[in-house]
């Protein structure tokens, strides 16, 4: 390579690495590498994406897991992450089924904090639905 095209070379890459460190990616906290898709090439399509969780909760007739992550676009442009959930267990009209929703953090916690006060609600009222049996359970044996 003659000295004119080693210096072109050299050039070239430095204009590379100039436009790779302005094109730098930030990652949320949550990101998990192994699973982000966001380059400093991509403007859009790219991902940021956490590792999913499960939660397997005992239902009726069955068993429901639950796999939840976040996710959020990579752009130029400031983006809002969501979470994203897929149901696994389900069931319509007595056929198995299974679905997948994103949804906003914002409807997220709204989900989890009116599953968790039909919950309350329910435990609740079991409690005193016990209570009042087992007295009428020991009144029966007293008499
Ligand atoms: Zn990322």
């Amino acid at each position: 390579m003659n000295v004119k095209s080693q210096k072109n070379l050299e050039d070239v890459c430095a204009g590379q690495r100039t436009s790779t460190a302005i094109g730098t990616v930030e990652h949320p906290s949550w990101c998990d590498r192994a699973r982000c898709t966001a380059t400093p090439a991509t403007t859009t399509g790219g991902a940021h994406r956490s590792t999913p969780a499960n939660l397997t909760a005992d239902a009726l007739g069955g068993r429901l897991s639950v796999t939840g992550s976040l996710v959020q676009a990579h752009a130029r442009w400031l983006t809002a992450p969501y979470v994203s959930v897929e149901f696994v267990g389900l069931e319509h009209d007595w056929m198995p089924a299974h679905g997948a929703v994103e949804l906003t953090a914002e409807g997220a916690a709204a989900l989890g904090r009116f599953l968790s006060e039909l919950a309350d609600t329910a435990e609740v009222d079991h409690a005193a639905q016990v209570a009042a049996y087992l007295s009428t359970l020991r009144e029966g044996v007293r008499s």
